[in-house]
């Protein structure tokens, strides 16, 4: 039987989504597993927030299908039944995902607790699992300390934690993440990333957008790649690297330094292993795709030699690397592809108009959100009166209970 961890969790099916008479998605297809913590890349415009938007069923691409897993029937082994789709079972869904967007959910005015209570009650939630649930989630973002403190006199990373946390609250089984670490220093953003580690470990699923790619290649098991409308590239970061063929450095300096004879006495089948030369200086660069047997018969051939060792290195190209150069190729691909989709670009440059509307209203409103916490003043103060009012019930009843 297949692991439950293999199964798919979502899985995008063939999805199209034109804005402004460009494919923000072309004919994408792949999946989400269950219990992975996937990682979406891509430079910023590529339809990152987009897809995060598909998923939750809050954006209908104009073609394909978006389907999800619901988690009561992660045993089954029928996927034609056990996958359904986002736009069709919209309150299941919502039951099933926490979501944390770029600007923050929660209220500044309220406290930690408050704003976990508010969240939760949101989910019709027992009030007994609700405050448990905080409790336990209070410890994991470590805020239990400040659970009495108003979420306005928090710093950054702590808003964060507490942000994640309001998105847990209910017990989702996936977790959604649009740059949980922007703006946050390298410490405060590790912070946030051992959180996430512990999330995944205790089985929640984790959809994650972050510029970081550098983090991620260390956080995600997989990884998408989004690019121009379509899928550069998916898997594992090896899998990625392998797969873009990136070349690995091995750095060399030895004395005397007598590289030319030193590549020389090298077999002909290493050397047609090696991409490329560079001397720096003292310092020997050779670009290979098989840098394990590369360095052995290197090694091998200085041990016969005079040279002597100074230093030598291994450098492999990091996600990020290979991320940057997957762009530029891709750069060239869509130039063709592109005056071969003439015809369909004409098509949707009829919906341009429309579109173009749509993105000023949309520019609008997420300056608005970052500027205001997504509402006008007045909306979140209104907001956070109904929150503290069903807070308060929340207290009453539970202490009706207690008694
Ligand atoms: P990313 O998250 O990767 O930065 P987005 O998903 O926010 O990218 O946007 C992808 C593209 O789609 C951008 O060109 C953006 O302007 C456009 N876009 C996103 N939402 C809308 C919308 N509601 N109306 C029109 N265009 C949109």
């Amino acid at each position: 039987m297949v692991s439950s961890q293999k199964k798919d969790l979502f899985k995008i099916d063939g999805i199209s989504k034109i804005y402004n008479g460009r494919y923000v998605f072309n004919n994408v297809s792949f999946s989400i597993k269950l219990g992975e913590i996937f990682g979406v890349i891509g430079k910023s415009g590529c339809g990152k927030t987009t897809l995060l938007n598909m998923l939750i069923a809050d954006t209908k691409p104009d073609k394909g299908k978006i389907l999800f897993r619901d988690t009561k029937l992660v045993d089954s082994v029928d996927d034609s039944t056990a996958l359904r789709s986002v736009f069709k079972e919209k309150s299941d869904l919502k039951k099933m995902y926490g979501f944390a967007s770029q600007s923050p959910s929660f209220y500044p005015n309220l406290t930690v607790m408050e704003n976990l209570i508010y969240f939760g009650s949101l989910y019709g939630i027992s009030k007994k699992v609700l405050l448990a649930n905080a409790e336990s989630l209070l410890e994991l973002v470590e805020l239990h300390a400040s659970k009495n403190i108003l979420a306005k006199e928090m710093s950054g990373g702590m808003q964060r934690r507490l942000d994640i946390a309001c998105a847990l609250i209910h017990g989702p089984s996936v977790l959604i993440l649009d740059e949980p670490t922007s703006d946050l220093d390298p410490i405060l953003s590790n912070a946030i990333w051992e959180i996430l580690r512990k999330v995944n470990a205790k089985g929640t699923t984790i959809i994650i957008v972050s510029h970081n790619i550098f983090e991620l290649e260390y956080l995600c098991h997989r990884f998408v790649v989004l690019s121009e409308g379509k899928v550069t590239a998916l898997g594992t970061a090896k899998q990625i690297k392998e797969k873009a063929c990136f070349e690995e450095q091995i750095y060399l300096h030895s004395e005397p330094g007598k590289y030319t004879a030193l590549l020389n006495s090298l077999s002909l089948d290493i050397r047609s292993k090696i991409k490329g030369t560079n001397l720096k200086g003292k310092l020997l660069m050779i670009k290979t795709l098989d840098a394990p047997n590369v360095l052995m018969a290197i090694m091998e051939t200085l041990k016969k030699s005079r040279e002597k060792i100074v230093e030598i290195e291994l450098s492999k190209p990091s996600l990020d690397t290979v991320f940057v150069d997957l762009q530029k190729n891709e750069k060239g691909k869509i130039t063709a592809v592109a005056k071969e989709n003439d015809s369909n670009v004409k098509i949707a440059q009829k919906k341009k108009k429309v579109d173009r509307k749509k993105a000023k209203r949309a520019a609008k409103s997420k300056k608005k959100r970052k500027k205001n916490n997504k509402k006008s003043k007045s909306v979140v103060e209104e907001e956070e009166e109904e929150a503290k009012v069903q807070v308060e019930e929340v207290k009453i009843e539970n202490e009706g209970e207690e008694q």
